[in-house]
C-alpha cells in the first residue's frame, strides 16, 4: 500500500505576538465558518480583520484532522443548495472562497432513513422526493405535498426573521410583529405537532424527521423552522467539499488576507477587553492586549458573556438572564475508522446512514437516556467521507474513511473532565472501547462485508468537543433550536456592548450554511449603510 501525501490540512498561521502587524479594523474570536465568513466579508468591503483561534488549526467545526495515515471531518458530513449558483448558501462560498472552493455531488438518495428493518430513502428534488415517499407511503400523498408547501412557506418567512436580526432595536420589535401575522400558524410551533396535523402515519412523520440529528432535537422538541429550514437546504441533495472539509478554511483564509489581514491559530483568547463601556479589544492567554474597534465573537453566546465578557463589563447581568433562557444543544460520541483499502472497492456508498431503532424517536430517546447500557442507541448516523471526496483516493492511496456519530451525553464523562486531552486514563479508554464496539457492530449490521477490514478506530467524547471546538458540555450545535430559542431577540449580531458584536450559529441556526448566514448578517450589521449591497447582492442575488 502507497502512503498518504504529506498533509496540508493544518491551516492558518500559528499565533506569536510579534506576528501582529496591526492595527486591525476587527478582531474575530473564533475561526468557525462563522468567523471566517464575517472576516472574509469584511475584507472584501476593505476591512483589515485578525482571527484568533484557540485551536491548532483554523475552520471551528468545520476543520479536518489526520491520525495514522487517514484524514476525518468533524462536523461536515454534507452540505446542500451548493448544486446551483442561485441559492444565497452558493453565493455565499462563492463569495468568501473566490470561487475556489469545489463541490461534489451525493448520491441522488443521499440520506437514508432505517426504522428498525426498514429504510426509506430520501431523495434529491423536489419530484423524486415526493414520488419516493409516495411510493413507500401510499394513501399519504395529500400529506406529503402539503408539507412540502410548509416547507416553502417557511423559507418564505425567512427574509423577515432575517432582516429583524440587523434592524436597529425600535424597528425589529413592529417588524417581527408584522411578521408573526404574516407568517403560517405552525412557523414556530414543535415539529412533531405541525406534522401530526398532517398526518396519522408515525412512520411517515419518522422518515420526514429522519435528519433531527442535523439540529439536535427530537421533533417533539424542535421548532418547525428549524426542520423546515434542513429539510430545505438538503431538498436538491447533499455536496462534500472537493479536498474534504479543510478546503473551506483553505480557500476563506486568503480572502482574509487580500486586505491585510490574517487568521491565527494556537491564539487563545482570554477576555474581551472593555474601557469606558466599550469593547476595545482583546486579551490573549500569553497577556498581549490586541486592540480594535470591533470584536465580533464567534465563541458562542455561552463562551462570550459567561466566560470572555468580564463581569464589571455593562450589561453582563442582562446575559446572565438571557442564557437562562436558551440550553445547550446535545452533546455526541464520533467513532473516526480507517480502512486499507479504497472506497470504490469496499463499496462505500455516497449515502448517509440514520439508523433508527423504530418510529417513536422521542420514547427512544429517552429510554437511552434513562439506561444507557441496556437500551439501543437511539439514533446511529454514519457518514462515509472518502466515498463523497473524488479527491480522497489520491490523496490517500489505497485507504478510507467512515465516521459514526451517535449520542453522548456529557455526563456520562464529566468525571475525566479535568484530565488533559490524550490523558484520560485507562477507566476512560474502557468506557469508550464499549460504546466503540456498539458503534461498530451498528456499522457491520448494515455492510457486514466490512467486518475484518477496519484498520483503525478512535472514539471522541463530549470532552474532546470542548477540548478542541470549546463548548464546555460537549454541545454540537451552539443552543439547541426549541421554539423559545426562535423568540429571543437578543440573538443578533450586535450587542449591547457598543464595539461587541456575534457571529456564528447562535446567531440565526446551526449547520454551516446556518453559521455562515449569521456571519454575513455579523458582517452587515457592523458595516452599516455600506453593509446593503453585500446583502442585496447574497440575499437577492
Ligand atoms: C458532529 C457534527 C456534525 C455536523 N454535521 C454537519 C453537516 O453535515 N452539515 C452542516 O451544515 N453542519 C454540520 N454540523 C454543524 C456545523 O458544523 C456547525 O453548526 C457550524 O460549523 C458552526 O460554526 P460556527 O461558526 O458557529 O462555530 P464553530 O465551528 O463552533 O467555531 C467556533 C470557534 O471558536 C473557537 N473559540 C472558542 N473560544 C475561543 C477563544 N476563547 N479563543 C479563540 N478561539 C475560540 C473554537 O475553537 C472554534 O474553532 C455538524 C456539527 C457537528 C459537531
Amino acid at each position: 500500500m502507497s502512503s498518504p501525501k504529506p498533509s496540508t490540512i493544518r491551516v492558518g498561521r500559528r499565533y506569536r505576538a510579534s506576528r501582529l502587524e496591526g492595527p486591525y479594523d476587527a478582531i474575530v474570536i473564533g475561526s468557525g465558518i462563522g468567523g471566517l465568513t464575517t472576516a472574509a466579508c469584511m475584507s472584501k468591503l476593505g476591512r483589515k480583520v485578525v482571527v484568533f483561534e484557540q485551536h491548532y488549526t483554523a475552520g471551528g467545526f468545520t476543520h479536518s484532522y489526520e491520525r495514522n495515515g487517514y484524514e476525518w471531518d468533524v462536523g461536515v458530513h454534507y452540505i446542500g443548495d451548493v448544486g446551483a449558483d442561485h441559492t444565497l448558501t452558493k453565493r455565499l462560498f462563492d463569495h468568501i472562497t473566490d470561487g475556489q472552493l469545489k463541490w461534489a455531488p451525493m448520491d441522488s438518495h443521499f440520506d437514508r432513513i432505517f426504522l428498525g428493518d426498514r429504510h426509506v430513502d430520501l431523495v434529491a428534488g423536489p419530484e423524486a422526493f415526493k414520488a419516493e415517499l409516495k411510493k413507500a407511503f401510499p394513501g399519504e400523498d395529500k400529506a406529503i405535498d402539503t408539507y412540502l408547501v410548509y416547507l416553502k412557506k417557511v423559507a418564505s418567512a425567512m427574509p423577515g426573521l432575517v432582516i429583524g436580526k440587523v434592524l436597529p432595536d425600535l424597528a425589529a420589535g413592529p417588524l417581527r410583529k408584522l411578521v408573526s401575522r404574516a407568517a403560517p400558524s405552525y412557523l414556530n410551533r414543535p415539529t412533531r405537532e405541525v406534522l401530526e396535523s398532517l398526518t396519522g402515519n408515525q412512520e411517515l412523520i419518522a422518515v420526514l424527521t429522519g435528519q433531527w440529528g442535523d439540529n439536535g432535537l427530537p421533533p417533539a422538541e424542535s421548532s418547525f423552522i428549524i426542520h423546515a429550514l434542513i429539510a430545505r437546504h438538503y431538498l436538491y441533495g447533499g455536496y462534500y467539499p472537493i479536498g474534504g472539509a479543510s478546503e473551506m478554511a483553505k480557500t476563506i483564509i486568503p480572502v482574509i488576507q487580500q486586505s491585510g489581514g490574517e487568521v491565527f491559530t494556537y491564539a487563545d483568547v482570554k477576555e474581551i477587553l472593555i474601557e469606558k463601556g466599550k469593547a476595545v479589544g482583546v486579551g490573549m492567554a500569553d497577556g498581549e492586549e490586541v486592540r480594535a474597534p470591533l470584536v465580533i465573537s464567534n465563541a458562542g453566546v455561552f463562551n462570550t458573556f459567561d466566560k470572555l465578557l468580564p463581569e464589571t463589563a455593562p450589561h453582563h447581568a442582562f446575559y446572565q438572564e438571557k442564557l437562562k433562557t436558551v440550553e445547550r444543544s446535545m452533546a455526541s460520541n464520533c467513532l473516526y475508522i480507517g480502512l486499507q483499502d479504497t472506497a470504490e472497492n469496499l463499496k462505500l456508498p455516497k449515502t448517509n446512514f440514520w439508523i433508527y431503532p423504530g418510529a417513536d424517536y422521542e420514547k427512544q430517546v429517552s429510554d437511552f437516556m434513562a439506561a444507557p447500557d441496556e437500551t439501543d442507541i437511539p439514533l446511529t448516523y454514519i457518514s462515509f467521507p472518502s466515498a463523497k471526496d473524488p479527491s480522497f483516493a489520491e490523496r490517500y492511496p489505497g485507504r478510507a474513511t467512515i465516521e459514526i456519530v451517535a449520542p453522548g451525553p456529557y455526563e456520562w464523562y464529566e468525571r475525566w473532565a479535568d484530565k488533559t486531552w490524550g490523558k484520560r486514563g485507562e477507566e476512560y479508554e474502557a468506557e469508550k472501547e464499549v460504546f466503540a464496539q456498539r458503534l461498530l457492530a451498528k456499522l457491520y449490521e448494515k455492510l457486514p462485508h466490512l467486518e475484518g477490514k477496519v484498520d483503525y478506530y478512535e472514539l471522541s467524547t463530549p470532552l474532546s468537543t470542548d477540548y478542541f471546538c470549546r463548548y464546555s458540555k460537549g454541545e454540537i450545535y451552539g443552543l439547541n433550536h426549541t421554539p423559545g430559542r426562535f423568540e429571543q431577540d437578543w440573538l443578533k449580531p450586535k450587542t449591547r456592548i457598543p464595539g461587541l458584536y456575534l457571529t456564528g450559529q447562535d446567531v440565526m441556526t446551526c449547520g454551516v450554511a446556518g453559521a455562515m448566514i449569521g456571519g454575513l448578517l455579523a458582517t452587515v450589521a457592523v458595516s452599516g449603510f455600506r453593509g446593503l449591497p453585500l446583502a442585496k447582492k447574497m440575499f437577492v442575488g
